[in-house]
């Protein structure tokens, strides 16, 4: 007897998830004229670039909480969480804020930050022992990183050559702002080298949005002025081929034998009904926390452990970027303002070969302060004299340094029991081996310091954010043998035919550069080569 609860569908292809990942392969089906294209979000839709919302975000006083999609963050019951960052496994995960459940996914709060990877982040096992090398080198990505570039709207220095490019970034960096001066003089002082942070900041209006016009509430942009992934979505908008399905989680993935994926079950949120889809081929974009906890949760006679995991490697070597701050106080004699809503000032010299044993950092400037309301203060019946001298009085002053992940076997994301407000499973996430070498991060900790108090600022101090999980990544590593990852290089399940994952799951190793420029280059490097399996499926360049 048929069970009224559960429908059935079909569809050519599922994409699982309409973040950036899912909606870039989306927009490359719809190039190629594939019909049947069906995306499954398990958020609702986020208004965004919508200008009444824009005017409640700024009234509000700015900020994420101010915002739609602030309602789409995880919950803080939503996770179970055991260990740290640190070998003293403190402080604790926190993923609340770390990703986003919607139309669009986690770049609707993005930074929009797009350095490369550097040619060693490709080889870290040949390096230093750690982990495995990535399946390719960076020469084979550069041509897909100049693609990407132009797939997000890049803005950045084209002259600087570290690491070397073969093409003009789309549009020119933005420029220091002045209180960046400071900071320069102090990195040149210390021989510490300094560049541009490539941005996704449309230079120019691109398609029906940007360009950017620094209004500096990149929390909320009023004119969709960077690339955020509900983008390519709202181009496909009537595009019969395609149809995105919001309140969609997907439960389980479907096999009809030990390779071929049958489709996928998901609960329709608004009926409450059950509903399996039946497919030609599954794309799984839902987040590197989400990819292994569905894979898991999929069991089956063929896949007892969970599809790919009969080496037991799913969810395995989670890796996240470690988020530390520099901090001093000084007068702000110069009456320096934030100009933009963005960090333009970076220096990569600890992102070089010779930092990849003890862990490579990123640095960049927070563009944030020095910062005066001035609107508040007039708000609270301030006088002139009183603003005048607070616009100059000590403040702030910061730097920021993402740091690279140790990959350990043992740091684990799993599903857990009981379900969260969006239909999927609570997430457990282990982590009992230390993610970063706490002696690299107090030496990397102390140059940062250095930094401030050459500038000459007083009440200098750093630390760590807990452990956030906005550049989780590894859980289902790309390898060139099922022993070492879950993935092909050609981002196939091994022993699948049919089931492809596009995700920061599948980075081998998580360097300290920000991750998704990178993902972008990788799904047209695979995506584009119609010798694979993906290839041939979706292989088309959407438009950018
Ligand atoms: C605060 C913050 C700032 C960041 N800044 C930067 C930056 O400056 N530069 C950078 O490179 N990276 C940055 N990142 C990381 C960047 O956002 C991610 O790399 C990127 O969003 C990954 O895209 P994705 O499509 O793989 O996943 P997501 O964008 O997370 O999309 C996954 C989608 O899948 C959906 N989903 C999950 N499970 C299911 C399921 N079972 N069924 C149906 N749907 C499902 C989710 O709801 C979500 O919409 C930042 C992240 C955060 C949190
Ligand atoms: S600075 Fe930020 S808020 Fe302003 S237009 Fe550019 S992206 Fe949008």
């Amino acid at each position: 007897m048929r069970d009224a609860n559960v429908v059935n569908e079909s569809a050519n292809i599922v994409i699982v998830g309409s973040g950036l990942a899912g909606s870039l392969l989306a927009g490359m089906c719809a190039a190629r004229g594939i019909s049947g294209v069906l995306v499954l979000e398990a958020g609702p839709d986020i208004p965004m670039g919508d200008p009444s919302w824009w005017f409640h975000h700024v009234a509000s006083g700015g900020g994420t909480p101010n915002t739609p999609y602030a309602a789409c963050y995880d919950a803080a019951q939503d996770i179970t969480a055991t260990g740290g960052a640190g070998p003293k496994a403190e402080p604790p995960w926190s993923i609340v804020g770390g990703r986003i459940f919607g139309r669009g996914g986690t770049t609707l709060h993005w930074g929009g930050w797009i350095p490369r990877f550097m040619p060693e982040d490709f080889a870290l096992c040949s390096a230093t022992g750690q982990g495995i090398d990535w399946p390719f080198s960076y020469s084979d990505l550069e041509p897909f990183y100049c693609m990407a570039e132009k797939y997000l709207g890049a803005s950045g220095d084209s002259t600087d050559n570290s690491p070397p490019r073969s093409q003009p970034y789309p549009y020119d960096a933005a420029p220091y702002p002045i209180s960046a001066g400071p900071f320069i003089s102090a990195f040149e002082k210390l021989s510490i080298g300094y560049g541009h942070l490539p941005m996704a900041r449309y230079g120019q209006a691109s398609g029906d949005f940007g360009p950017c016009r620094t209004t500096g509430t990149c929390d909320y942009c009023p004119v969709a002025g960077r690339f955020t992934g509900d983008q390519p979505l709202t181009l496909l908008r009537g595009n019969p081929a395609v149809t995105v399905r919001m309140g969609a989680p997907v439960i389980a993935i479907r096999m009809s034998s030990k390779q071929r994926v049958a489709g996928v079950t998901y609960l329709d949120q608004t009926s409450g009904r059950i509903v399996q889809v039946d497919a030609q081929a599954v794309i799984l974009c839902n987040g590197a926390l989400e990819v292994p906890k569905l894979l898991l949760g999929s069991k089956s006679i063929y896949w007892p452990g969970g599809i790919g995991n009969d080496h037991d490697l799913v969810g395995r070597f989670l890796s996240a970027t470690q988020f530390f701050y520099s901090s001093g106080q000084m007068p702000n004699l110069a009456g320096f303002q934030e100009e933009l809503g963005f960090a333009s000032l970076c220096s990569r010299a600890f992102d070089t070969p010779a930092y990849q044993k003890k862990g490579k950092l990123f640095i960049s400037m927070n563009y944030e302060t020095p910062n005066l309301d001035v609107a508040k203060w007039m708000a609270a019946g301030k006088s002139v004299q009183e603003i005048l001298a607070a616009r100059v009085a000590a403040t702030a002053f910061q730097l920021y340094g993402n740091l690279s992940a140790i990959p350990q076997y043992d740091n684990r994301v799993t599903p857990d029991t009981g379900t969260n407000r969006f239909g999927l499973p609570r997430t457990r996430i282990d982590t009992p081996a230390p993610l970063y070498d706490p002696d690299s991060a107090q030496e990397y900790l102390g140059i940062m310091n250095r930094v401030l108090a050459t500038m000459g600022c007083s009440s200098v101090n750093a630390g760590t954010y807990p452990q956030r999980s906005d550049h989780a990544a590894c859980t289902t590593r790309m390898a060139k043998d099922a022993s070492n990852g879950v993935v092909t290089p050609e981002l196939q399940v091994f022993g699948t035919d049919n089931l492809f994952i596009v995700s920061n799951s599948v980075m081998p190793t998580l360097p300290a550069a920000n991750p998704t420029l990178t993902l972008v280059a990788l799904a047209y490097k695979v995506a584009l080569d119609s010798n694979t399996a993906l290839g041939s499926l979706v292989g088309s360049v959407p438009k950018p």
